[in-house]
């Protein structure tokens, strides 16, 4: 096991997972809103749906990290997330339902309801921001919990995604782009794929 809560065996997610960030506000969720997406890309996520108030710059701060750091990270605005989800739930884009993850720190402890979802269908992990319609926890196939005191979207999305997926290989995943970090244990080691 190299880390996170199941063997690499059984972490065989072969469907697209996407974020959905409900109720963001451009002002006040600046910051947390372009975290949550950094944070979806670089934990494995395949794109990254905003809802709430629109706002470009959080889906140019997205783009523009891919541009540079590489990989097939997606984003685009939902204005109808309800909607969205409500479809979602009965056709994920090949007539059958997809699988919905509601992130709540009301829901069922992450280590149990990991083992129960279904890995073989395209899969959305939704977090909040404002409160929660209580539609969302019935559309949810799953409302999940990373421990049941309140924190925050971004650090409930990373360690989700860290025992949901496992460890990412950042070659193969993160392929493209301009800018390679190399892990060091001294200084900054930055190969600029353009200069190659
Ligand atoms: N006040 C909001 C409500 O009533 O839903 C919650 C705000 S919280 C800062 C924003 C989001 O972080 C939640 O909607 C949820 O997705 C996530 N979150 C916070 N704590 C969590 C926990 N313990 N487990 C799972 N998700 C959590």
């Amino acid at each position: 096991m190299k880390s996170g809560l199941l063997p690499d065996c059984m972490r065989d997610q072969r469907q697209p997972i996407s974020v959905l960030r409900l109720g963001h506000r451009r002002e006040r969720d600046k910051r947390i809103t372009s975290h949550l997406g950094l944070t979806a890309r670089a934990f494995g996520a395949n794109e990254v749906i905003l809802a709430g108030e629109e706002d470009p710059s959080a889906l140019e701060t997205w783009n523009s990290v891919t541009e540079r750091f590489g990989g097939e990270f997606k984003c685009h605005y939902e204005p109808k997330p309800l909607g969205w989800l409500r479809r979602f739930s009965q056709d994920a884009g090949d007539g059958k339902a997809g699988v919905i993850i509601h992130l709540t720190m009301y829901g069922e402890h992450w280590h149990h309801a990991i083992e129960k979802i279904d890995r073989n269908r395209p899969t959305v992990i939704v977090v909040g921001g404002t409160k929660v319609p209580g539609e969302v926890y019935k559309l949810a196939t799953h409302n999940v919990s990373v421990g049941n005191q309140p924190h925050s979207e971004v650090s409930a999305l990373g360690i989700f995604l860290d025992s949901f997926v496992g460890p990412i290989d950042d070659v193969s995943h993160f392929s493209g782009g301009e800018i390679r970090v190399l892990p060091s244990a001294s200084g900054k080691h930055v190969l600029n794929l353009e200069e190659e």
